[in-house]
């Protein structure tokens, strides 16, 4: 995922509730390993297997049906299956047998979690109390509170004709519409049976079929095996448009020719990946555009990453994001984070597989553009972290969950895979991600299980460059080494150093060369305008950059931060649009909280988010609730 903002506070929540997990559920050998985030007993069981038969009823925003899994016993004297649930209603659990014979079986929820969900206990029936392999089949529906499902009425699509449903199973979600065991340390394959309205089309992150007939019956299949968390499913009045080959868009068809046209470059991004990082294990690589209310910028569901609207800027400037996710094929779908606290591993890489991938397709200044504008929002996360937090792969023993952020996984993870590069050369290194992503595709791994495959493969082999001591110091030590390489960029230099120029009077608005800046150098422009610029000055910079009219939202969202913390009255009304035209939590949630923390308009933060909340999604609305009681405690 892109730069997620609301894991920070559900791994807090998670955190302060370690003592009663651990009574549920018997740890793992290397604590370090065990995932506290779910109650499934997978050192009793593993699902293999997963077959769904779901039907979407808009109408009561739910989906029906029944979840089949088919597991492996991996101890014997086990006589009870734990699966991870959260909202939904259990008709009947049954284990089907070799002959076909159904049986059915007692269960019974645990103590409900606020953020966990609901642990769901299956007792193995006497007759396969000594199978070895298991098929157990759930009959079941979920609640319209769903946290992963977001059911969209027609009039907020970009239609206004059907309504849309999109899921977000990352990072603990998948719970909320399937009973399975919702932990990254256990991949499996699945097929699906979709039914829906006639009309509408749904999509998986499984193998699609650009050609399939609209009739309301939908099959898939997902032969490679993932983690829960990939699990995605969309439906709506979705058309597919070919990109090349083996890539193309789906989307509502107000927004398919503007999506081939933003995302143009797909084909070669994925010919450029395949050439640096190894073979594209999945097939197809196809987008989804989903409606504007979605709290993540995009999702690498396998073979499908879905993607929001917001980046539809008309000037392919954000599509450092379809790179971002499409590396993820690599690193997060093929090599799996084991458990949350290893995220690094995934985001880490991502971003700097990322990085590596528009050098190549766009350009070095581009590429150190971004590189520098994540390195920002590293040093500004560093600010608010504490220390301990600031490790990489912190140990959750040591855990200030109230500071657990994932732009430090980002940014600081992409630092650390930039210096070893550096480091070893590019050619070395090169072939070391190569073969990394080779010996562990469609595995899992803990940070500790990849620092001994590093000290194996590149320290120990080509020593006097890196000590596996200063590599320790990455994963677990705050802050960043003294020996980092610090990103530069000359674009951003140059436009820094014209925000200084035009807010001293030096020059004249007219004077600064925005005609031969990128999106990324605009933001940096904003962002070092001096702080108590006056109002005319303000307003005369908007007039004639155009910047509370901007498409491009990373500008906007930059724009109205400043706005916001400014408190330029002028641009209230523009904002108050803003607010209302995305979902996206990143670019939201900042500008609430600039509002909220500018010493006087928390209540206006408060009014404009009650106006708007009905569109984003609930995650987003929780983080952004979250954000402005912190901000109320802060000043009691
Ligand atoms: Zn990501």
């Amino acid at each position: 995922m892109k730069r997620l903002t609301t894991f920070s506070f559900l791994v807090a929540f998670f955190l302060t509730s370690l003592s009663c997990m651990q009574a549920e559920k018997p740890a793992a050998a290397d604590p370090r390993a065990h995932d506290y985030f779910s109650f499934a007993n997978t050192d009793q069981f593993v699902t293999k297997h997963l077959s769904l038969d779901l039907t979407a009823d808009f109408e009561a925003e739910a989906l029906y049906g029944s979840a089949t899994l088919e597991m492996r016993r991996v101890r014997t004297e086990a006589t009870e299956i734990i699966l991870d649930t959260r909202d939904i209603a259990i008709e009947t659990a049954s284990f089907i047998l070799p002959s076909g014979e159904t049986l059915k079986a007692e269960n019974r929820f645990g103590e409900t979690h606020s953020i966990m969900g609901t642990p769901l206990f299956i007792r193995l029936p006497a007759e396969v109390r000594d199978a070895e392999e298991l098929t157990l089949r759930i009959d079941y529906r979920t609640s319209p509170r769903s946290t992963a499902l977001q059911w969209l009425p027609a009039e907020l699509t970009a239609g206004l004709e059907h309504p849309f449903l999109f899921s977000q199973s990352q990072a603990i979600h998948a719970r909320s519409w399937v009973p399975l065991q919702d932990t990254p340390a256990v991949r499996i394959t699945y097929a699906a049976t979709i039914h829906t309205p006639p009309e509408l089309l749904a999509v998986m992150s499984a193998d699609n079929d650009p050609a399939v007939e609209r009739d309301g019956n939908y099959e898939f299949a997902m032969p490679q095996p993932i983690p829960s968390y990939l699990l995605a499913i969309a439906v709506g009045n979705i058309y597919f448009a070919p990109i090349g080959d083996e890539t193309g868009v789906y989307s509502e068809p107000e927004l398919l020719d503007a999506s081939v046209f933003e995302f143009a470059d797909t084909q070669t991004m994925l010919e450029t990946a395949e050439a640096m990082f190894g073979p594209y294990q999945w097939g197809r690589y196809d987008l989804l555009i989903r409606p504007p209310s979605f709290p993540y910028v995009g999702m690498e569901n396998p073979r499908l990453s879905f993607l929001t609207p917001s980046l539809l800027a008309g000037d392919r400037s954000l599509v450092s994001v379809v790179a971002h996710e499409l590396a993820h094929s690599w690193s997060g779908n093929l090599v799996t984070n084991a458990t949350w606290r290893d995220g690094w591993l995934i985001e880490g890489w991502t971003s700097y597989l990322e990085h590596r991938l528009m050098q190549v397709i766009y350009s070095e200044a581009r590429a150190d553009e971004e590189n520098v504008l994540g390195y920002r929002e590293l040093l500004l996360d560093f600010n608010t972290v504490s220390p301990r937090m600031q490790a990489l792969a912190p140990t959750l023993e040591q855990g200030d969950p109230d500071d657990f952020q994932g732009i430090i996984h980002y940014h600081k993870g992409n630092l650390f895979l930039q210096y070893l590069e550096n480091a070893f050369g590019r050619e070395t290194f090169d072939s070391f991600t190569r073969k990394y992503f080779s010996d562990f595709a469609f595995g899992t791994i803990t940070s500790e299980l990849f620092l001994d495959y590093l000290d194996d493969n590149l320290l120990s082999a080509y020593p006097g460059k890196v000590s596996r001591e200063q590599a320790e110091q990455w994963l677990y030590e705050p802050g960043l080494p003294d020996d980092a390489l610090i990103p530069t960029s000359k674009n951003l230099d140059a436009a820094a150093e014209m925000a200084v120029l035009w807010s001293s009077g030096e020059i004249d608005v007219a004077d600064v060369p925005v005609a031969e800046w990128s999106p990324q150098a605009m933001r940096h422009f904003i962002d070092s305008l001096d702080s108590d610029l006056s109002t005319e000055k303000l307003n005369e910079l908007d007039a004639a950059l155009g910047l509370s009219d901007t498409n491009n939202a990373e500008i906007g969202r930059t724009w109205f931060i400043q706005v916001a913390r400014r408190q330029h009255r002028p641009a209230d009304a523009k904002l108050t649009q803003h607010l209302q035209r995305y979902g996206r939590t990143r670019l939201v949630r900042p500008v609430y909280i600039a509002l909220a923390q500018n010493g006087s308009d928390l209540e206006l933060a408060k009014e404009l988010f009650a106006a708007a909340r009905g569109i984003y999604h609930p995650l987003t609305n929780i983080s952004i609730e979250t954000a402005f009681r912190r901000i109320q405690e802060a000043e009691h």
